[in-house]
């Protein structure tokens, strides 16, 4: 579920739609949670899709950790890549505003976090683009990303969170037990799905 600030709406015939702040919302508030209403599809699930359903499950859908497809049941799934992003996914599982977003701006996001299997050419725009988005990303910019989650979570308990309910309790407890220092900050590199080897051992 993205967060309720937020709605759709058409950028260009390019990029398509968007997914614009309706209010201010600021560095530190949890932008999306997974939730129960979003549908996961296995690989064996997608690729028993017909070719039209595959195309939009491809389009829409990130891959997490453990290789499932999740596909966000609301216009979460509209938000754009911007090498720049002011939202990114954190190793607790949720995302996070990077910096103050106002209202009227574009949240954007970090597609390097998805698990693509190949390179895609990007046309963000952003000053510092990429260019293409590469199943290397994650790792090479995981520090980087990190430092950028770890300075967003600063505020977490300074501004309102309309997502906190939907978070699993357990993640509850984990993000308030680094905020205390009883605990630490998964890094992205959690994020990363590693399909199985098929093994020849018998
Ligand atoms: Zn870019």
């Amino acid at each position: 579920m993205i967060h309720p600030d937020t709605e759709l709406k058409f950028v260009s015939e390019q990029i398509g739609f968007g997914v614009f702040a309706t209010k201010d919302i600021p560095k530190g508030t949890i932008t999306f949670v997974k939730d129960s209403l979003d549908i996961e599809l296995t690989e064996e699930e997608f690729l028993r899709l017909s070719q039209m359903e595959q195309t939009q499950a491809d389009k829409f859908s990130y891959i997490d950790e453990r290789g499932m497809r999740v596909l966000s049941w609301d216009h979460g799934k509209y938000v754009n890549h911007c090498c720049e992003p002011n939202t990114m996914s954190t190793g607790f599982g949720f995302e996070i505003a990077l910096r103050d977003i106002k209202a009227g701006e574009e949240i954007t996001d970090e597609y390097g976090l998805f698990n693509i299997p190949v390179p895609i050419p990007l046309a963000c725009g952003c000053e510092s683009c990429r260019g293409e988005l590469h199943p290397s990303d994650h790792e090479v910019y995981a520090d980087v990303w990190d430092e950028k989650i770890r300075s967003a979570l600063v505020h977490t308990k300074d501004v309102s969170q309309p997502l906190w309910e939907i978070l699993p309790a357990q993640k509850r407890l984990d993000i308030m037990n680094y905020l205390s220092g009883t605990g630490s900050m998964p890094s992205v590199r959690v994020l990363k799905y590693y399909p199985m080897v098929q093994s020849n051992l018998a």
